[in-house]
């Protein structure tokens, strides 16, 4: 009989969202006339920008006409693609080929699928709070999983410890769910850290776009030394409204290599072998993005969360409530006021305000006690949510 990977019995139920779709769901067929104020979802609100949909409209025609239609794309990406990302890289002083860029159908594939590259007996660490898909992949692969956790006391950044043991680490700046962003010096500790065990870090920069304080890198490839000991994995989702679109990219430097086998090379002959690329039409929709009239539009886009996150903050300053985030991230991570634990703040704010957010205890145990309100909301949605806030919790 054949065996399945019984790796997958090792999985925990998706038991945060899974909990709060049951808890909301409760509520409101016990409440139907108390319309819900979603303030925990990743998915964004704001549609695509023009220069992406007219660019999604022209490809459409392509695809209509016999001389300029496409069909199977490289598995790696079109090479107008590959070479608009290379040059926004080079924008900011990131010097790459176009061949060390990969166009993939979004970051959750590519933090996955990344794995095939890496050994099962190897042990992968986490820093948590942390995306939950982190550790259901590795735990579906059997991998090891070395949980570091983070808190106040480290802004949510923890800094290397050479005792720790692991050869692979995600790192995920700006954070979900913290909101938290590596600085220069600090990202830098993790690329000496993982040179120096030989270790290699997937980067997430699902959020760079989210950065603007410039001290930020908003790639880890900023940084001397990373080029032979990370991945980059982004993504257009929060960027530019893909997540019902689909798109993201993966960086492989050439020069990331261990035991003599080179990462980029594994990756091609992995992508050619298990893909056969994303579709033509959805690859010109992304060149768009990286246009100067792609990129001003986009901009305006994150300035509507932007201004979401200076709501909820506001509110949280005048409540005197800790929190982090929500400045170079669209995510704002607080301290559950009055001692109360994730799961407790969570049911307050939906029985009595109508507010959900985010339990923090569902990103790993330190998370226990901290809370996380997303910005991609609609500003009328944020602003009533963030008023009745207020109302809430001005006298404790
Ligand atoms: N990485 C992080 C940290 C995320 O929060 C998300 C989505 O919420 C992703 C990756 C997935 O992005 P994509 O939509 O490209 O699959």
């Amino acid at each position: 009989m054949i065996r399945p990977n019984m790796h997958y019995a090792d999985l925990k139920q998706s038991y945060l969202f899974y909990r709060i779709a049951q808890k909301t769901k409760a509520y409101s067929e016990a409440n139907p006339e108390k319309h819900l104020y979603r303030m925990g979802i990743g998915d964004v609100s704001q549609p695509l920008c023009p220069a992406v949909i007219s660019a999604l409209h022209a490809a459409v025609e392509d695809q209509a006409d016999a001389d300029r239609f496409h069909g199977y794309m490289p598995e790696c990406g079109a090479a107008f693609l590959r070479e608009a990302i290379a040059a926004h890289y080079a924008e900011r002083g990131v010097a790459l080929a176009p061949d060390e860029v990969f166009v993939s159908s979004g970051a959750s594939d590519e933090l996955g699928d990344i794995l095939d590259l890496f050994d099962r007996d190897s042990a992968c660490l986490v820093i948590e709070p942390a995306y939950p898909a982190y550790v259901g992949a590795n735990v579906m692969a059997g991998r090891r999983i070395v949980h570091l956790a983070s808190g106040i006391e480290d802004g949510f950044l923890p800094a290397p410890d050479p005792k720790l043991e692991a050869e692979l680490i995600y790192i995920c700046s700006p954070n979900n769910p913290t909101g938290a962003v590596f600085s220069r010096l600090q990202l830098q500790s993790w690329v000496d850290w993982a040179n120096a065990r030989g270790a290699v870090i997937l980067f997430d920069a699902a959020y760079e776009a989210f950065i603007e304080d410039e001290t930020l890198p908003h790639s880890i490839f900023e940084l001397p030394g990373a080029r032979t000991c990370a991945i980059e994995i982004c993504s257009l989702s929060k960027t530019a409204g893909f997540t019902g679109t689909r798109l993201g990219y993966t960086v492989i430097p050439k020069d990331l290599e261990r035991h003599g086998m080179n990462f980029n090379g594994m990756w091609v002959s992995n992508r050619t072998t298990k893909t056969n690329g994303v579709s033509y039409i959805i690859q010109r929709g992304a060149a768009a993005v990286f246009t100067p009239e792609g990129q001003r539009q986009i901009r305006e886009t994150i300035s509507i969360y932007k201004n979401n996150a200076r709501v909820l903050t506001e509110a949280l300053d005048a409540l005197g409530i800790w929190y982090t985030g929500g400045k170079n991230a669209p995510y704002i991570w607080l301290r559950c006021p009055g001692g109360m634990d994730s799961w407790e703040f969570f049911d307050r704010l939906l029985h009595e305000i109508q507010v959900v957010g985010t339990p923090g205890e569902g990103f790993g145990a330190c998370g226990e006690g901290f809370f996380r309100f997303s910005t991609f909301g609609s500003p009328e949605e944020t602003m009533e949510a963030a008023n009745r806030l207020r109302r809430l919790l001005k006298n404790g």
